[in-house]
């Protein structure tokens, strides 16, 4: 199969979280199976470009409607470690793209929207026809409309999209200007419940809806996730929409891409390790401890990774530092933070915790630091108010990490609690509780710890047995080929 991908993030050049791992992951998953895979990303002058291979100007003019005039956009070509992605570089005075950050821009609604036009203005000018595109997230919610309302008629009868939504948090919700930018203009007709028109907002529109109704599918990133937006709030006032349309929307797990993330080919640990050669584990913790100044004392080493962001659970987050540190763990943090209360927050703790041996806070991006981190951590916890998948919890399940986590959306489906899970015991991997308070992840923390502590060889079996669990894109990629299976039948 013929597949174009269109997204706002691909790993390792344009990552801000999961959305970057998962579509790099998946792409080169189908690659692998014999379909044909193409990206097409923002050009961001943010992109890591040392990590794209043979970048070449691939198209001098393309020129994208826009509003009532076109603006001129030159796209480029290169390979992100093996993938092949087109790069849209739009000339225009907003200079879209260069902004030095990916998101939170105040005109975020009007750059990605005008990206949805120029990729599939991009694909008409070249005579691309896939069989799927497959968009992500509201970035490239607009794709399916533009395609069915404006694209089709120009040819392009081909594609059949997937849509997948890796976070009903943000949803794109924006005013009419957008449809007179994209040139889609019939406000009455848009201004639809059926349509795009935002369903606690009626004088809004919901590009992440649009996405939903104009699509041949909709994935969302693990099946407890597909459960909870359908029946909960988790479903960010889009229930009506989804419960519409719940004849095209399943759940499919993340995969990790089991390449990128190997314990036994990492280079950025310091040696490799595995499940036969688990002592070598505890070199990586040296390493850590070295690189951070934590004193070598025995100890278990406590980690957190991830955007610090309410989603995450700050408090939670807070309270483990605090918790750990008093009952005989080190702490160490890896985040960033885009709100500035929180990023103040996370640097007051910084500062109190400067001169502790026994805690680190990192707080930047940093994509090498985050697998020593991953690698030389016992346990990793992830006390997510709402998680749609989660990636870090996978990555810790295959460093030998164990992960704690609450029970939440894909965190129910990938870690197996030591005492409580419904499973047998070798399918156990780690430590899950329910309640988002701090005796809730203190009963958690409180069984880990001691199991470390009491019981080392039991803390080894769950390493092991999580080491051993697969999380890859096997059994993903397959699923993703029978929903374009699926969709190309009809
Ligand atoms: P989300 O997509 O909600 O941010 P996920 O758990 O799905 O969360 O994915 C997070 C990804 O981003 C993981 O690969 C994680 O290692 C990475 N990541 C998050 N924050 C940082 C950081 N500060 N430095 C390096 N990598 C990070």
């Amino acid at each position: 199969m013929y597949v174009v991908m269109i997204a706002s993030e691909c790993a390792p050049v344009a990552k801000v979280g999961g959305l970057g791992d998962v579509v790099f992951g998946l792409c080169r998953e189908l690659e692998i199976r014999g379909n044909s895979v193409e990206i097409i990303l923002p050009k961001y002058d943010c992109l890591r470009y040392g990590e794209i291979f043979g970048l070449e100007l691939t198209l001098k003019d393309l020129w994208v409607p826009w509003y009532d005039r076109s603006v001129h956009c030159s796209v480029y070509f290169g390979f992100v470690h093996g993938r092949k992605c087109f790069f849209i570089d739009p000339h225009s005075e907003q200079n879209f793209f260069n902004r030095r950050a990916f998101y939170g821009q105040g005109d975020d609604d009007q750059r990605f929207a005008f990206f949805n036009r120029a990729a599939l203005e991009f694909m008409l000018q070249t005579g691309k026809h896939p069989d799927i595109i497959h968009c992500h997230d509201w970035q490239t919610g607009l794709v399916p409309v533009l395609l069915y309302e404006i694209y089709q008629q120009l040819g392009m009868t081909r594609p059949r999209v997937c849509y997948t939504l890796h976070n009903l948090a943000h949803q794109g919700v924006t005013k009419e200007h957008i449809l007179r930018a994209t040139g889609l203009n019939r406000h009455a007709y848009y201004y639809h419940q059926d349509r795009l028109q935002d369903g606690a907002n009626r004088g809004a529109i919901n590009v992440m809806k649009g996405g939903i109704v104009y699509s041949n599918f909709v994935t969302t990133v693990s099946p407890r996730y597909a459960w909870e937006i359908m029946h909960t709030e988790q479903s960010c006032g889009l229930g009506h929409t989804l419960h519409v349309h719940r004849q095209k929307i399943g759940g499919i797990l993340n995969g990790l891409d089991y390449e990128v993330w190997n314990p036994e080919t990492d280079r950025h640990l310091p040696g490799p390790y595995g499940l036969a050669t688990l002592d070598q584990k505890y070199a990586t913790k040296q390493a850590l401890r070295q690189r951070f100044w934590l004193r070598d004392v025995f100890k278990p080493i406590v980690c957190f990774i991830g955007r610090l962001d309410h989603q995450k659970g700050v408090p939670l987050i807070t309270h483990a530092i605090e918790y750990c540190l008093r009952h005989g763990c080190q702490f160490v943090l890896l985040g960033t933070s885009p709100d500035s209360k929180v990023a103040q927050h996370f640097q007051g703790l910084k500062q109190r915790y400067n001169d502790n041996p026994d805690c680190h806070l990192e707080l930047g991006f940093n994509e090498e630091l985050s697998h020593l981190i991953y690698a030389g951590s016992d346990l990793i916890i992830v006390p997510s108010l709402f998680e749609p998948c989660g990636l870090t919890q996978l990555i810790g399940l295959r460093y030998g990490t164990v992960p704690i986590v609450r029970a939440t959306g894909g965190l129910i489906d990938t870690v197996f609690d030591a005492n409580h899970a419904n499973k047998p015991y070798a399918e156990r991997t780690g430590f899950v509780f329910n309640d988002f308070n701090a005796p809730g992840i203190e009963s958690a923390l409180g069984r880990a710890i001691g199991l470390w502590y009491n019981f080392p060889q039991h803390f080894r079996e769950l390493m092991i047995n999580g080491m051993r669990s697969d999380f890859s894109w096997n059994h993903p990629g397959q699923n993703y080929l029978n929903v374009y299976a699926h969709i190309r039948a009809k």
